[in-house]
């Protein structure tokens, strides 16, 4: 349907208006078959139908939480499989919560989709697909996270091309603003990320402040410490005068102690950050333990003391594993 294919459509599409009309079905309409696009005459669709197909995914398992989540388990063309997330939130606000590789390299300690291995990066079709399809089951006014399987500056891409497509008025039209990438911190990705979209949204996975702490639940921040990562985001903090979200998982006996208070006071810009606390999802490790309600609260005041603005993401999805990394597929 992008790029290249644009001149296949061209030779079976008359005209202009064809390509637009074809494009709306798909977009607005989310007609997904192609021998459903009525307002295309026969002939043409039929001979469109043998070289194109819109979705590269299908679904094959659909569960809705209590909590109204819904969770998609699709299956590709390489029967891989990946998993994508519709979240609400207490005021109805919808976001889709999307997969960039299946699998993930980083091994993260307290992350389902770590212990999964790395199986491939998708294709920028494949991002895409999850997007319109998700659309077709709740199209109002959602924002984007790419947050779901797989880290997204490691697939970078395909993740430039998706989030082209997403802000091209031809297709989505989707304002920049409404997407946010999430990442384990990998800094020439979020340097480049910024250079390209300095309007995005970004969320960095930080989960520790104490460099060898980082390291053990973190691996990839061996290649990426810390030190330097605080340097890019002061930097990009100067230059785009952009806000990050670091996201926290607190997990206990590990990263939830007066040592990390201690170096987030050391932070030079504190109006730069916004900080996400997300007491661990149960991934079955059993050193991987969610820590009680009370040191919970201990944690987020004395951030907040410290100057900072603290946010805390409840649970979405948990009984039915879509909470955040718990997305995971067994591909034994
Ligand atoms: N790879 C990217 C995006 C996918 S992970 C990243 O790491 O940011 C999405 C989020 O889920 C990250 O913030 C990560 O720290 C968080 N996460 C991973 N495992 C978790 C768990 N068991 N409980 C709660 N959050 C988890
Ligand atoms: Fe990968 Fe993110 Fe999970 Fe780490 S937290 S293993 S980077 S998906």
């Amino acid at each position: 349907m992008f790029e290249n294919q644009q001149y296949l459509i061209n030779s079976h599409l008359d005209n202009q208006y064809r390509i637009k009309q074809l494009i709306h079905s798909i977009f607005i309409k989310k007609i997904f078959n192609i021998s459903d696009f009525t307002i295309i005459p026969k002939t043409i669709r039929s001979s469109l139908d043998k070289d194109f197909y819109i979705l590269n995914l299908i679904p094959l398992k659909k569960n809705i939480s209590k909590d109204g989540t819904i969770k998609f388990l699709f299956k590709l063309s390489d029967n891989n499989c990946i998993e994508s997330v519709i979240l609400k939130d207490k005021n109805n606000r919808i976001t889709f919560c999307i997969s960039t590789q299946v699998g993930c390299k980083m091994n993260c300690r307290f992350c389902m989709t770590g212990k999964m291995g790395f199986i491939r990066n998708l294709e920028y079709t494949e991002i895409i697909s999850q997007i319109l399809f998700l659309s077709s089951i709740e199209n109002k006014n959602f924002n984007i996270v790419f947050m779901g399987m797989g880290e997204p500056l490691d697939n970078y891409e395909n993740l430039y091309k998706s989030i082209s497509i997403l802000i091209d008025k031809l297709y989505f039209g989707f304002s920049i603003s409404r997407i946010t990438i999430s990442t384990s911190g990998i800094i020439d990705g979020i340097h480049r990320l910024l250079h390209d979209f300095p309007s995005i949204n970004i969320s960095i996975s930080i989960n520790s402040m104490i460099k060898k702490v980082r390291e053990e639940l973190m691996p990839i921040s061996k290649k990426n410490p810390i030190d330097k990562l605080f340097k890019e985001l002061y930097e990009d903090y100067d230059k785009y005068k952009k806000r990050f979200t670091l996201e926290y998982v607190l997990i206990k006996n590990k990263n939830l102690n007066i040592n990390e208070i201690n170096e987030f006071k050391k932070i030079k810009k504190k109006d730069a950050f916004l900080i996400n606390i997300i007491p661990v999802n149960s991934i079955n490790e059993p050193d991987i333990e969610k820590p009680d309600e009370k040191h919970i609260k201990w944690f987020c005041r004395n951030l907040k003391e410290i100057g900072f603005k603290v946010t805390r993401r409840y649970r979405r999805g948990e009984d039915i594993n879509s909470a955040c990394g718990q997305l995971y597929w067994d591909n034994k």
